[in-house]
Order: structure tokens, then C-alpha cells, then sequence
């Protein structure tokens, strides 16, 4: 492993003549729209370019420019020069899509979680960063790559989602003069807005109202939480997708320092999904401890245990670190 310069990394993607693009299981708008920004600017330069995710497209980012290039990954493993994993914390989050490259000669790792330890032959961590898309828009940039119309509608979705619209407080200058670039460059904000943001299906409310009817407080209401079981998510007939920023209900209370979402899944684990109002209380250091990880404000993992063992876990070690903030 080697911490790269954009430089660096620009040589190697110059270089080189077939890629892959790659990001993590249960993708975000960051995941999805960093990917297929980078494999779109590497087709503009006449690259051989792969863009691969173990889910494939979900189907509430397809809306995402040239969004068909992105796919789940071929059964039968092909050969490449570059893999670029993009937004992944941990190798192992890569899923299926590794096993899809028969051969690679570099593999590059850029990322913004401040867990990511490394992997790979060339790595850009900047856990300042606010997206990944972030990272992908400055080495697009320094390295005179093309950002045409499509290149910049994926980045600024990529940067829009995980900024929870530009609000979360590694939200800084810089990310409103890269918005206002690629706004430049030709993003349409009020359409793409209402394709990300108000474009719902029903399930995802009636999620909401099933999730709300399980809600709970902790630690003088400064702990707020509810769950999933399998069964709801079954009568609901909700995909994984629909649970994406959810949990920002439970944030949005006045007095709540930590937002929890339990959500069973059908191997034996919980998912559990955490988010800190306060940089007191770091929800990675926490969801490390269960094997998981992320960011200090918004972390997760997926703990071995039913629903109430899970559930009564957590909220122990949680309220014990909140109950320790002034
Ligand atoms: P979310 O709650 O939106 O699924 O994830 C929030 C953050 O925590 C993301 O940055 C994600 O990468 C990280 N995260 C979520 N689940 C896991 C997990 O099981 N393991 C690790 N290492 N990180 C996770
Ligand atoms: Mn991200």
C-alpha cells in the first residue's frame, strides 16, 4: 500500500487501456453516481471500461445518466489492467464483484471513511471529504479528465446524497464551489432534486409508518430508535433500497443525540444502521466495537443475534457512551 497523489493515480489511469469500476454492497447515490462518473470519464478518453456492482443498478438511482453501464458483475471473470474500488471502507464490502476479476495488474483504492486501513496498490483516504464523489470530481479536475454534462450529474448526486443535501457538517466551501461547477456543467438541480428526493414509491412511506409504530427513547430522549423484522419487511414487500435515510427522521428530533435503525435480515444478523448528532459521541468507534464501521457521524454493522438480543446490545453500549456527554 502506498498513499497516491492524484498524479499518481491520473498516470496510472492514463496508461492503462481496461478498467473496472467497483463499489460497495447495499450502494448509496455516493457509491453508484462516484462509479459510473469515473468509468464515464475514462470511456470519454477511449478506455475499455467495466462498471460493476454486486447489486447492479437499484432502481431508484436509474435515473442517474448512462445509468444501464453500471451492472452486476459476469459470471464468468475477465481480465482487466485497473480495478477502482470507490466508497469502499473494507475489501470484503466489494462483495461478488471481486471474483469476477480473473487478473488485475493495479488495484486503486479511494475512499472517505476514515476506517478504510489501506488496501491496494494505489490509496486516496480523505475522511474530510464529504462523498467519495467529492474525491472523484478534484482527481477528474487535476487531471484535466472530461466532465461533460452526464460526468457531472452522477457527481453531484453522489455528493447531494451523502451530504444529506449539503447539510451535514463536513459540508465546506469547497463542496459548494465543486456543486456550483458542476451545476456549470450543465446539472438540471430542480429535476435531479425531485428524481432523488421526491420520487418515492408508497412502500417507502408505509415502511415509514410500520417503522414509526416501533419507535423508542433511551437515555432521557437523547437515544431514539426503531426496527425492522423480517415479517414486516415481507408484508410491506420493502426492498433494501427503501430504508435509505429513514433513519433521518429519528435524527431530525429536537434533543436526540444518536439515531438508531435495527433491521433484521434473514442470515441470523441485524443490520444496524447509526447516526451522532454530536462529534462527542463517535458511532464508528462504537460500531467498530460490534465489527461494523463508517464514519464518526453515520456508521453501521451487522451484528450476529435476533432482533431483541441485537436491540438490548446496542442500546446498552450506546446510552453508556451517551450517558458520559455533558
Ligand atoms: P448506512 O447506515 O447508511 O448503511 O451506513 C452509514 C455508514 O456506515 C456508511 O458510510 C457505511 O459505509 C458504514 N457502514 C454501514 N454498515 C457497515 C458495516 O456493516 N460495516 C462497515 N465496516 N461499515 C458499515
Ligand atoms: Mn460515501
Amino acid at each position: 500500500m502506498s498513499a497516491a497523489e492524484f498524479e499518481q493515480i491520473g498516470q496510472v489511469l492514463r496508461s492503462h487501456q481496461r478498467f473496472v469500476i467497483l463499489s460497495h454492497v447495499r450502494p448509496d447515490g455516493d457509491a453508484l453516481g462516484s462509479e459510473l462518473a469515473l468509468g464515464l470519464s475514462l470511456k470519454n478518453l477511449g478506455k475499455d471500461v467495466r462498471i460493476w456492482n454486486e447489486e447492479g443498478m437499484l432502481e431508484k438511482y436509474s435515473f442517474l445518466p448512462r445509468a444501464n453501464l453500471l451492472t452486476k458483475p459476469p459470471a464468468e471473470p475477465e481480465d482487466v489492467d485497473v480495478v477502482v474500488a470507490l466508497d469502499t471502507a473494507i475489501q470484503n464490502r466489494l462483495g461478488n464483484t471481486v471474483a469476477a476479476i480473473k487478473s488485475a495488474e493495479v488495484w486503486v483504492n479511494i475512499d472517505h471513511h476514515p476506517s478504510n486501513p489501506g488496501y491496494g496498490d494505489l490509496v486516496y483516504i480523505d475522511p474530510s471529504a464529504p462523498a467519495t464523489g467529492q474525491i472523484v470530481f478534484e482527481l477528474l479536475k487535476t487531471q484535466n479528465f472530461p466532465i461533460d454534462r452526464d460526468i457531472a450529474t452522477n457527481l453531484y448526486v453522489a455528493i447531494s446524497t451523502d451530504t444529506g443535501s449539503f447539510q451535514y457538517p463536513n459540508t465546506t466551501a469547497r463542496t459548494f464551489e465543486i456543486a456550483a461547477e458542476l451545476v456549470r456543467a450543465g446539472v438540471n438541480v430542480g429535476q435531479i432534486s425531485q428524481r432523488t428526493y421526491e420520487n418515492y414509491p408508497r412502500r417507502r412511506v408505509e415502511l415509514l409508518r410500520e417503522l414509526l409504530g416501533t419507535m423508542r427513547f433511551d437515555a432521557n430522549d437523547r437515544v431514539a430508535s426503531f426496527k425492522l423484522s423480517v415479517a414486516t419487511a415481507k408484508k410491506l414487500g420493502v426492498v433494501p433500497e427503501d430504508n435509505e435515510g429513514l433513519i433521518d427522521h429519528l435524527r431530525a428530533i429536537r434533543g436526540v443525540i444518536v439515531a438508531i435503525f435495527f433491521e433484521e435480515l434473514s442470515d441470523g444478523k441485524v443490520r444496524v444502521s447509526m447516526r451522532s448528532k454530536n462529534d462527542q459521541v463517535n458511532v464508528c468507534a462504537i460500531c467498530e466495537k460490534f465489527g461494523g464501521g463508517g464514519h464518526v457521524l453515520a456508521a453501521g454493522a451487522r451484528v450476529k443475534g435476533t432482533l431483541a438480543e441485537v436491540e438490548k446490545k446496542i442500546l446498552e453500549e450506546v446510552c453508556d457512551v451517551v450517558s458520559r456527554v455533558s
